[in-house]
């Protein structure tokens, strides 16, 4: 069912965006993988979906401005000749308490998590439903269904997302597109490597006793983007954190 089809995955040079990439290829689907720096490295990750036998490009694009995302969108839709798939998937942290919070720090978030996704969405809708086909999935977090004590920022942007899927999927549904969301836990990846935590004690916080790694959450995002019938969820892949 993927097969052929193009998907757009933002923040696709490492991480979970990566192993989403990977595992669309797998499955036959072309891929543009979109990062903000080192391109380098999406492009290592676009070789290696094109030795799978399909249709991959990396692209440099800050999701967070709105004309360098429609420029994106145009683009992709060039060299592949249309898009079928998005999954925003970019996101950064800048962690801090609300009381030593800057405006700066919760802007920077909240202009790469939320808006990002919308400008994404909001350039993507237009193809999709002349298509009368498409789906979405966008990345929140554990941290926007139950907040996260230094996560003020990131926590406000991952519960935005959900109300921005659940209103994109009213909007959409009536001409077949389904808009998702997957809520991660804790995940083995660059963006927690970083994180100051004491291990030990996080790994008591999660019910299954581990944390997960990118390739889970993919299965999760791909489910979502195959299954017809399913629109505005937000599935937990979190080890039983936020259940
Ligand atoms: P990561 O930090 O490893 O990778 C982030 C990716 O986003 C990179 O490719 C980076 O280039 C890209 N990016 C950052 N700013 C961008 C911008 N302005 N424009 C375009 N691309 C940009 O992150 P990850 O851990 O793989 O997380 C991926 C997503 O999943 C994020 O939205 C994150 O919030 C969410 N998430 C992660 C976890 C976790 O435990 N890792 C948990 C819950 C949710």
């Amino acid at each position: 069912m993927l097969n052929g089809k193009t998907a757009i995955i933002t923040g696709a040079s490492r991480g979970i965006g990566a192993a989403v990439a990977r595992k669309l290829s797998s499955l036959g689907a072309d891929t543009a993988l979109v990062c903000a720096g080192k391109i380098d490295l999406a492009e290592a990750v676009s070789a290696e979906c094109r030795s799978l036998g399909v249709r991959s490009k990396s692209y440099l694009c800050d999701v967070a401005d709105f004309q360098a995302a429609k420029e994106l969108v145009g683009q992709v839709k060039k060299d592949f000749g249309g898009v079928d798939l998005l999954v925003n998937n970019a996101g950064i942290t800048r962690d801090g308490l609300i009381l030593t919070m800057s405006e700066a720090d919760f802007d920077a978030v909240l202009d790469v998590n939320l808006k990002g996704a919308f400008h994404m969405i909001r350039h993507c809708a237009p193809l999709f439903l002349r298509q009368k086909r498409g789906a979405i999935v966008n990345l929140s977090s554990v941290a926007g269904l139950m907040g996260n004590p230094g996560q003020g920022n990131y926590a406000a942007s991952k519960a935005g997302l959900i109300g921005l899927t659940k209103t994109v999927a009213r909007e959409l549904a009536s001409r077949g597109i389904t808009c998702n969301a997957v809520a991660p836990g804790f995940i083995d990846t660059d963006m927690t490597r970083a994180l100051p935590l004491d291990r030990e004690e996080l790994l008591k916080t999660i019910p299954l006793g581990r944390v997960g790694t990118p390739e889970e959450v993919a299965q999760a995002v791909v489910f979502l983007l195959e299954a017809g019938y399913i629109t505005g969820e937000v599935l937990r892949v979190d080890g039983g954190i936020a259940m």
